[in-house]
């Protein structure tokens, strides 16, 4: 029988899960897979960053931050047709999904015009639109979707009680708030987290659980494993025991049966086996970055190759009569990246 969706999971419960013996874990939630997806499919996001750098907020993770010195350069929004260029060079690519990421707080009204537009265009390409701009409200939300935006990217980051040790210029429920704007206004979410900052086993399954308990489980979790970058507060955190990776995609995969499970940002350090173990515990998508669009590359080929040698094949999506992506065409979204916690 499959799995029921829920929205009343535990702390227990999801401690409970994490604490499981790895084999019982990863059977689990390997079943859970299947009864949703074929495990053989991985679906392939990337990335463009149509505004990089300088931005005011001190997420420790994030080498944008323009009070870290990081060596980002920053750079001013992307002017339209560079983007729909750029959206072009996606669709010959095989893309179907173009997401645009800007490192901003939150835009500025008068930005939203000049998103709008470059949404309306890539939209006209007959491309799906994602975007991740930062916090907005609802009518900036409302004025995106209008445009024809589909889905917005915006992550929780970490456990509400570990997000004052990681981030001092937003509250937890700021971010709430820009994911109801963004539901509210009919849009898609994609929202995850970041792991490896410090936190403990109890944050990581608080942050699964925070996205979980959501009044819809988001369309896309990505879970992020911290780069670590010189000049940012993070830089010289213990790592992360690769094992606890994996349990948290089992998990996530568990208590959010239906979404995409994305590895997205520290995923070129993960070694060929560490991603096959995260695909056995459920993951179903990976980030790409936006090398996807330039073919031969020696990242691309590294993970075609690893496809190839676990029998994987890049997923075929569509949406189906719930609003949920489900297997069908040919998929893959263009979004925002690096570390930054907006990475998709
Ligand atoms: S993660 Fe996003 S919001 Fe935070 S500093 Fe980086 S670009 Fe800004």
């Amino acid at each position: 029988m499959a799995s029921v969706i829920r929205h009343d999971w535990h702390r227990e419960e999801v401690l409970a899960l994490f604490a499981l013996p790895f084999p019982v874990l990863l059977h689990r939630a390997a079943s859970v897979h299947r009864e949703q997806f074929d495990p053989a499919d991985v679906q392939i996001s990337t990335l463009l960053s149509v505004k990089t750098g300088g931005c005011p907020e001190d997420c420790a993770y994030c080498p944008q931050a323009q009070r870290y010195s990081t060596g980002v350069d920053a750079q001013k929004l992307m002017v339209t047709d560079e983007v729909v260029a750029k959206a072009r060079q996606a669709k010959a690519a095989g893309a179907s999904r173009f997401c645009m990421g800007a490192a901003w707080r939150s835009p500025k009204d008068r930005d939203i015009p000049k998103v709008a537009a470059m949404i309306r265009e890539v939209k006209a390409l007959g491309l799906e639109t994602c975007a991740t701009l930062g916090m907005l409200s609802g009518e900036q939300a409302t004025a995106l979707r209008e445009a024809g935006l589909d889905y917005y990217n915006h992550n929780l980051d970490t456990a509400p009680d570990y997000y004052d040790s990681i981030i001092h210029t937003r509250q937890y429920q700021d971010r709430l708030d820009t994911l109801a704007h963004v539901r509210d206004a009919g849009l898609k979410t994609c929202c995850g987290g970041i792991v490896g900052m410090g936190e403990t086993r109890e944050h990581r399954a608080g942050l699964l659980l925070a996205l979980a308990t959501l009044p819809a489980h988001p369309d896309s979790v990505p879970i992020n494993r911290l780069v670590q970058v010189a000049g940012t507060p993070l830089h010289g955190t213990a790592a992360l025991d690769p094992f606890e990776f994996v349990r948290m995609i089992a998990v996530a995969r568990i208590v959010m049966p239906r979404s995409m499970v994305r590895l997205s940002a520290g995923r070129e350090a993960m070694s060929d086996e560490l991603q096959a173990l995260c695909f056995l515990a459920g993951a179903n998508s990976i980030f790409h970055g936006e090398k996807l669009l330039t073919t031969g590359n020696p990242d691309t080929e590294r993970d075609l190759a690893l496809f190839e040698r676990l029998g994987l094949r890049p997923m075929a999506v569509t949406v189906d009569a719930t609003g949920h992506d489900r297997p069908g065409t040919v998929h893959a979204d263009i979004t925002a990246g690096g570390p930054c916690g907006r990475a998709a």
